[in-house]
């Protein structure tokens, strides 16, 4: 009850200075809100009303020193949980959401046992300090036994069983401090090399899968006491979800809200840490959201796409970095895979296999 009597913080400290902080910013505007972004937990200026991140690899001192006493949302504890796949893991059983069967390793020379226990194919991941699939090595045969050994060397991992899934999808919830909640639609995730390059919004689902990831979602927040939003990200196998990892934090799959939700998952969060009410989190049509990687695109190009939005992140371009993305909406799915066909006429898109099946059976639909 406090929590939503208090008066809403309006100065937030966000540590971290990259694109989700800066995406944060903007929608901390309209709402009267001064978000700071901290690229050191050093910097200086006054002690925020409330601090929250944008990365997941932050030592939890480090927001500690930021926060100089304010309080830290999402908790640290999702924090320090998400920097650990065993532990990930570990809560995922308690609360009986299901996963890749899989066993941890105190080092390489586990690696023989942890096959034998989990089959092949698999996933060998560290334990610690992955991210867009780096730090990953998958073992097909046991020839990649000894070299995947000798690579993790005497580094923790978790050995995973590899899911042949129909498809990755995601869930974005948001708690705010008085137990409020909401949950985003699920969406559908298309990754190359470990990193997102499109997401589909709503993803087209049984209402059974978006109850089930909800209910995953719901009994994360209440476990973690969490304010702020949360991405849950899932792999369709056999109509069945299964959790990969969580992130604490606003997400890349969730950038398609701006545009495509009735309030995005950047404002939510600030309304969630603020003590404000949430907003509704429906969507306003199907979306896709294309990340440009490596280069930009002239604008021009993009935005003679009808309903394309651009967001360039202002960031120096290097090969694999993330340096904007585009949002599509539209109002039916026919038209949605029309403005994607016309976009990557437009500009260099390399799109998945699977995106291009799904644009020509959308379009089929539409004759
Ligand atoms: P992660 O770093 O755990 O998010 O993994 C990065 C990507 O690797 C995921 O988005 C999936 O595409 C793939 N991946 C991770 N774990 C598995 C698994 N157990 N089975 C199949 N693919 C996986």
């Amino acid at each position: 009850m406090q929590a939503t009597l208090a008066l809403p913080a309006r100065r937030i400290g966000v540590l971290g200075a990259g694109q989700l902080g800066r995406m944060l910013e903007l929608a901390g505007r309209p709402l009267g809100q001064r978000v700071e972004l901290l690229a050191t937990p050093e910097a200086p200026g006054e002690a925020p009303d409330v601090l929250t991140f944008e990365s997941e690899s932050l030592a939890p001192e480090a927001l500690a020193l930021a926060a100089r006493g304010a309080p830290i949302h999402p908790p640290l504890r999702a924090l320090v949980l998400g920097q650990d796949r065993v532990h990930e893991k570990e809560l995922f059983a308690r609360l009986g959401i299901e996963t890749a069967a899989w066993a941890p390793l105190a080092g390489g020379q586990d690696l023989p046992a942890a096959v034998v226990r989990i089959g092949l194919p698999a996933l060998l991941k560290t334990r610690r300090g992955g991210y867009d699939g780096r730090g990953q090595w998958p073992i097909r045969s046991t020839e990649d036994v000894a070299r995947a050994a000798r690579e993790l060397g005497a580094r923790p991992a978790v050995l995973e069983r590899f899911v042949p899934f129909t498809r990755e999808l995601s869930i974005l919830a948001v708690r705010a401090a008085d137990g409020e909640r909401a949950c985003y639609p699920l969406v559908e995730n298309h990754h190359v090399d470990g990193i997102l390059r499109l997401s589909l919004a709503p993803a087209r689902v049984a209402p059974r899968l978006q109850c089930e990831a909800e209910a995953m979602a719901q009994a994360l927040l209440t476990e973690l006491e969490y304010v702020g939003v949360l991405a849950l990200e899932l792999f369709e196998h056999r109509g069945r979800l299964l959790a990969n990892e969580l992130a604490p934090r606003v997400h890349n799959s969730g950038h398609w809200t701006i545009e495509g939700a009735e309030t995005s998952q950047f404002e939510n969060h600030l309304r969630a840490i603020a003590g404000l009410p949430l907003g509704s989190t429906r969507a306003l049509g199907p979306c896709a959201m294309v990340n440009l990687i490596g280069s930009l695109p002239p604008a021009r190009a993009v935005l003679a796409v009808p309903g394309a939005h651009l967001h360039d992140y202002g960031k120096e371009p290097r090969p694999g970095r993330k340096l904007g993305h585009v949002t599509l909406r539209a109002a039916s799915e026919p038209e949605l895979a029309a403005r994607l066909a016309e976009l990557a006429g437009r500009i260099d898109l390399a799109l998945p296999e699977a995106v291009r099946r799904w644009m020509h059976s959308s379009s089929c639909a539409s004759t």
